[in-house]
């Protein structure tokens, strides 16, 4: 039996004894047991009623065998749908009815609210624990530790991922195996992991960052992984000296910052930082290196297509770029569907082996956003150089257009950051009668002190009159999702009146 994700992430593993997860509880899982462990849930997938092309729902803690099952979902020739563990009742409702799966695995603590969920369907509930009790758990232990591998092939479904829901309700990806193999392929080689790699992982495993780019890539390699049940600033420095890689999300890298303890001797057996999911701040990227001597390698992606671009491994890494597309990815910048030239902004399209198979239940906007051509329409802005390393400028939901002009919010973001005493902002538009949109900024503060007309006044002069932000508001902090991505949909709610 073939099946591409597994014979190439977990069939190779059966018998190395090198530890794959070292997690917080200092259990250390060998690769030979974690392929044991994923035959063992496979078992228990089956014998609950999961089919080959059955959907998964797994909501539940961060643990070791939440990645077995990820495993298992594979083996068994299922599809994994891995769900923020954030969202409530309501909202897991809407991606049940919406995915219609045979099995939900959930944490204990909401089998109440999961099994009302389900009265009167078919969908079997299983539990997983933050200290891996519960009856997925206690099914799969009595199992063999073998399984026989359903056929999937490249084209088969592996994953149904919804997107993170910053401009609107999440959609679901359907990606193939084809889609995540290559793209783990891809990144494995160009950011050179092997099985000498530790990676510190702190990210959450319910989203494309947290579980293709790192799972994956760690598989592909065998590289061993520090599995942590969430960012914890203490645990991250102290696993530093031990550990070779580490991928984060922005607010990773400032968090590090804020703490005395980031040195360059803390992070000198560190190869390599990577940063993705949002925008990293040019700043960042420069005390990370005064700091550290690491450069930041930023690279961007989505739910969707995967990764499409990182800056190089050998080569400039600079601040406030992407890179370039992927090896095997093709990126091109367009307006009104035609390609622009070098130094214009426009539309960012995508097209490869790591392009999704379109939206679940979507045929219309699956078809809106993923040309014939096989051109997938991100919704992300950017610009290219001469030599085509890619800087994104926002997404076009976040385009201002006021009084008939295009204002990129990021532009001026990038000013007001530039003043003293200024942590972060966001620029976005509001309804306004003659304009169309005016422009507003909320900006969080360093410490007390500043005011709106001094931050004003500061970034003038910088910007063409009609970009000038009508009001600085300043907040606490940035709304925020769970991946960190500033949630623009809501700061224009909150100010549009
Ligand atoms: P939704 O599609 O539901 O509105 P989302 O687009 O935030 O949510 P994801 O697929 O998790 O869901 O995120 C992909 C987006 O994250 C990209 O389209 C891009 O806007 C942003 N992104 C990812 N990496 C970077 C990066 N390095 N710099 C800037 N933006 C990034
Ligand atoms: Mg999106």
């Amino acid at each position: 039996m073939t099946n591409t994700l597994y014979d190439a992430l977990i069939a190779p593993h059966a018998d190395n004894q090198a530890v794959f997860l070292d997690c917080d509880d200092g259990t250390r899982w060998s690769y030979a047991d974690f392929v044991g462990r994923v035959a063992q849930l496979a078992h228990v997938l089956r014998t609950v009623g999961v089919g080959v092309g059955d959907r998964v729902v797994v909501q539940a803690p961060k643990v070791a065998d939440a990645i077995a099952l990820y495993g298992a979902a594979l083996q068994a020739g299922a599809i994994y749908l891995p769900l923020n563990t954030a969202y409530t009742q309501g909202e897991v409702r809407y991606f049940v009815d919406d995915a219609a799966p045979s099995l939900i695995v959930c944490d204990p603590a909401s089998l109440g609210e999961m099994t009302e969920l389900c009265a009167g369907t078919d969908i079997q509930v299983l539990t997983l624990a933050m200290d891996e009790t519960g009856s997925l758990s206690e099914a799969a232990d009595d199992q063999p530790t073998t399984f026989e591998t359903a056929e999937r092939g490249p084209d088969d479904l592996a994953a149904l991922l919804y997107t993170s829901g910053t401009t609107g309700r999440s959609k679901g990806a359907m990606l193939s195996h084809k889609n995540l193999l290559s793209n783990a392929v891809s990144l494995t080689d160009l950011w050179q992991i092997t099985d000498q790699d530790r990676l510190i992982h702190a990210l959450p495993i319910f989203h494309t960052h947290g579980l293709f780019v790192a799972m994956n890539t760690a598989l592909l390699a065998g590289a061993q992984v520090r599995f942590m049940a969430a960012f914890d600033l203490d645990n991250v420095i102290a696993e530093m000296p031990r550990s070779t890689l580490l991928m984060g999300v922005p607010t990773f890298y400032t968090r590090l910052l804020g703490d005395a303890r980031l040195t360059r001797e803390l992070a000198e057996n560190m190869r390599l930082f990577v940063s993705g999911s949002a925008p990293l701040l040019a700043e960042t990227h420069t005390a990370f290196e005064h700091r550290t001597g690491h450069r930041i390698l930023e690279r961007y992606g989505m739910t969707e297509t995967n990764m499409i671009t990182s800056n190089p491994y050998d080569g400039a890494r600079i601040a406030g770029t992407v890179g370039f597309p992927l090896p095997g990815t093709e990126v091109i910048i367009t307006e009104n569907d035609t390609p622009v030239a070098p130094g214009e902004v426009g539309m960012i399209e995508v097209r490869g082996d790591n392009v999704f198979q379109g939206y679940w239940n979507m045929p219309e906007k699956t078809a809106e956003e993923l040309r014939e051509t096989g051109f997938f329409i991100t919704g992300d802005l950017g610009v290219a150089d001469k030599e085509g390393r890619i800087s994104i400028v926002g997404r076009q939901k976040d385009l201002i257009i006021s009084g008939g002009y295009n204002i990129y919010p990021k532009e001026i973001e990038d000013v007001i950051n530039d003043v003293d005493g200024v942590l972060e902002s966001a620029v976005f538009g509001v309804p306004h009668p003659d304009f169309g949109e005016s422009v507003l900024a909320v900006v969080v503060l360093e410490g007390a002190g500043q005011n709106d007309l001094e931050i004003g006044a500061e970034v003038e002069p910088h910007l063409a009159r009609f970009k000038h932000p009508r009001r600085y508001i300043i907040v606490d902090a940035l709304p925020r999702n769970t991946m960190g991505k500033v949630q623009k949909n809501v700061l224009r709610e909150t100010y549009s009146t």
